[in-house]
């Protein structure tokens, strides 16, 4: 969505330099708000008339720890520097985004999850401690051990109980740079969800592609892909595909288009009858000649797949888009999946793109994680119909609160806040509050998000 809001914009090079500018938000009491990369779809990193404290300066990796896989970063640090960095000595980030842009302060900010959220977790439970500094008691170090309440709120609490400054992050140990994928059809909703659930043992990756717009029996038909890393004794060159140099995504598709033309050439295709039709095909070719495929892939080609197209958000322009990504039990997920899908189709208004992730449960306070699944739905905004698809992403949130279910706020500008705070039964948010009231008692950390979601 095309979304902004006029403020200040201080880019620190160190600590000192954000404790300055948390100072002058004290006398004067405009609000300081944390910014990453700014990938967050909507209101996340912005504040009417605040201080946008950009981490863009601190990209320093301080320490990695070869044999142990433990690295310690500045917070802009994004997770293509990390992975670049400590490849080659063969660890790889147990959890990455779908894009490599995010920094590791914004991805433990909204407590990231990828695909292999069952098997894993989220970004969060992969830190082991984190500097933090807050407004009312300055910096300090957390972790699972020392200050156990505040780290687990810290971590999915949206920049709202202070600023990450440094994290601690245990890697993953990879043997190949490649993955071995498998990409399977799925004609119907209910089988999608099944195979799914069916490979999430099996593989360290699933993820699902979904159509959102046939109807009837074909109702969510879509594709899988699951994954897995490649053993050293598999790789026939595992030195090669571990140096960074050698993920790099091509410079074109299909070996003849350069990248950056695609998105020009999508644009023709950007509403109703264009995705209808690109659904259809990449359907059409996965549940023929693509099922069951089995190949091999860089980890950066399989991981950052929207990375491939650059400015891929530029086809939605001049609305933008919205994406609505709701979590769900698994008792429930068809159910209210299904609802969601005809409530698309009763406002006329379909997703460009559907994308299904299995995940599981986890201790962070403000966690969007269940057992069960997500389903991610991406919409223009045709200013027209803006109205519309605001009331649209109502009706569609009403049934995963029903169901016991979460959203996931990074990537949702439309979802109302008091269905966001239904989706807590069990006092997370009068626990969050009560710690803002002891880090940040005058509320000098604020957000457009937070200030939508939290305030009644
Ligand atoms: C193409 C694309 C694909 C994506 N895929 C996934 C995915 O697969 N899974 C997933 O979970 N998410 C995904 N996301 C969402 C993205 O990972 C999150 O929005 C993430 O938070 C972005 O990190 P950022 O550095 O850009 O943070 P920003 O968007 O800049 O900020 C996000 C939040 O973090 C806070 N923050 C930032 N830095 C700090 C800090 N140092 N201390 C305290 N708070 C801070 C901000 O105040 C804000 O509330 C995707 C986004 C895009 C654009």
């Amino acid at each position: 969505m095309v979304i902004g809001a006029a403020g200040y914009l201080y880019r620190p090079h160190n600590l000192e330099q954000i404790n300055d500018v948390l100072g002058l938000a004290r006398t004067t009491g405009v609000p300081v708000v944390a910014r990453g990369s700014g990938c967050s779809y909507g209101d996340a990193a912005i504040m009417p008339e605040g201080v946008v404290l950009d981490f863009s300066k601190m990209r320093g990796v301080l320490a990695l720890d070869p044999v142990s896989g433990i690295v310690d970063v500045e917070p802009g640090v994004t997770v293509e520097q990390l992975w670049r960095h400590t490849l080659a000595d063969g660890w790889w980030p147990p959890v990455v985004t779908g894009t490599m842009e995010p920094s590791l302060g914004g991805c433990l900010a909204m407590n990231v999850h990828g695909k292999n959220n069952w098997v894993r977790g989220t970004m969060g439970d992969h830190c082991l401690e984190l500097d933090l500094l807050t407004p009312e008691r300055g910096l300090r170090t957390i972790s699972r051990e020392v200050e156990p309440e505040l780290f687990h709120a810290v971590i999915g609490g949206f920049g709202q109980l202070g600023l990450i400054t440094r994290t601690r992050m245990q890697l993953k140990r990879v043997r190949s740079g490649l993955i071995e994928g498998k990409a399977v059809a799925a004609p119907d909703l209910s089988s999608l969800l099944q195979r799914l659930d069916d490979a999430k043992d099996d593989w360290e990756y699933v993820v699902g592609w979904l159509d959102a717009f046939p109807r009837g029996g074909k109702l969510g038909r879509g594709q899988l892909h699951f994954a897995r890393h490649l053993e050293a004794d598999e790789d026939p060159d595992p030195k090669t595909s571990l140096d960074p140099a050698k993920q790099d995504l091509p410079g074109t598709i299909f070996g003849v288009v350069p990248k950056a033309l695609v998105w020009r050439m999508m644009k023709p295709f950007t509403n109703n009858l264009g995705m209808r039709a690109i659904n259809l095909a990449k359907y059409l070719h996965g549940s023929t000649l693509a099922d069951g495929a089995v190949y091999r892939q860089s980890l950066a080609a399989f991981s950052f797949l929207l990375d491939y197209i650059p400015n891929w958000k530029n086809t939605y322009l001049p609305g933008g888009l919205i994406q609505h990504q709701s979590f769900v039990p698994v008792a429930d997920a068809e159910r209210v999946f299904r609802t969601q899908l005809e409530i698309c189709r009763r406002y006329q208004m379909p997703s460009y793109l559907g994308v299904l992730k299995r995940h599981r449960p986890d201790d962070f306070l403000l966690t969007h994680a269940v057992d069960g699944f997500s389903l991610a739905l991406d919409f223009p905004v045709i200013k027209a119909r803006r109205a519309e698809l605001w009331a649209m992403i109502r009706e569609l949130a009403e049934p995963v609160v029903a169901a016991g279910g979460r959203f996931y706020p990074a990537k949702d500008a439309a979802l109302p806040g008091e269905l966001y705070r239904a989706s807590f039964r069990n006092g997370e948010l009068e626990a969050f509050a009560a710690l803002k009231r002891e880090v940040d008692p005058n509320g000098l950390l604020q957000s457009a998000l937070a200030t939508r979601l939290l305030e009644s």
